[in-house]
């Protein structure tokens, strides 16, 4: 009986180091992700300041050509200017006249619209300042969760190392069989091939077992597997000793 005992304990670590490696796992595939989170915001942050330069640059632009206009209806007025003293009738003076007084309302509405610019030009400014300011701010602790995320990493790669070579180092230990059943139930319930007891059922799909099976099981004298999910039942001693040494203490 001792034997089939130890085979016990074996399946037992052999699961807890799945389950363990499984977690590991679990929590590696995430950390690219999470990364990729992260260099989002370094991303968007940096985007804030382009977009808000970019701004800037077409509102110079347009203040550039609204000048431009205004110079050149600024010329038009000194052409007409100077032909108002080679007017021949009055009525060629008079519409010159009216030609004037049009082009300054031009070039009013056009300078109204520069002023407008250049107070668009302070809040883009003032944009560029703060997306500018924040994204200094952030970058410092982005850089630093990443680096964190990266620390992570390779700590979970460690530990996985060390898991697997546990493993690797348990699996010749336990005979073929009960490692054949081990990972066939494995395979196909999820990487969980043990259930432990629990008073009287399966802890996995809380089947409830038969009294007969239970003193079976309880005795570990051969391999029981749940009747609904099909897992290995096996109680677990550590943990009734564990109990009955807290009761005694009480
Ligand atoms: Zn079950």
């Amino acid at each position: 009986m001792d034997g089939v005992d130890a085979d016990f304990e074996k399946l037992i670590q052999l699961q807890e180091l799945d389950n363990a490696l499984r977690q590991v796992a679990a929590e590696l595939s995430d950390i690219p992700h999470l990364i990729e989170q992260v260099e989002k915001k370094i991303k968007a942050d940096s985007d804030l300041v382009v977009r808000a330069k970019d701004r800037l640059t077409q509102n110079q632009k347009k203040r550039r050509d609204l000048e431009a206009e205004v110079k050149d209806l600024k010329a038009q007025i000194a052409k007409y200017k100077r032909q108002l003293n080679e007017v021949k009738s009055n009525k060629e003076y008079t519409s010159l006249l009216k030609e004037i007084q049009e082009t300054q309302d031009r070039i009013d509405r056009l300078e109204e619209e520069i002023i407008k610019e250049l107070l668009v030009a302070d809040e883009i400014e003032e944009e560029i300042r703060s997306a500018s300011l924040k994204q200094k701010n952030e970058a410092e602790h982005l850089k630093e969760e990443i680096s964190a995320l990266n620390q992570r990493k390779q700590a979970l790669e460690e530990e996985k190392d060390r898991l697997s070579k546990k493993k690797e180092e348990l699996l010749p230990s336990i005979p073929k069989p009960q490692l054949q059943l081990y990972l066939s139930i494995s395979r196909k319930r999820a990487g969980i091939a043990l259930s432990k007891v629990i008073e009287e059922f399966c802890s996995m799909c809380q089947l409830r077992i038969r009294p007969q099976m239970l003193n079976e099981i309880r005795d570990r004298s051969r391999i029981h597997l749940c009747e609904s999910c099909g897992r290995i039942l096996y109680f677990d001693y550590s943990e009734e000793s564990r109990e009955e040494a807290e009761e005694s203490s009480r």
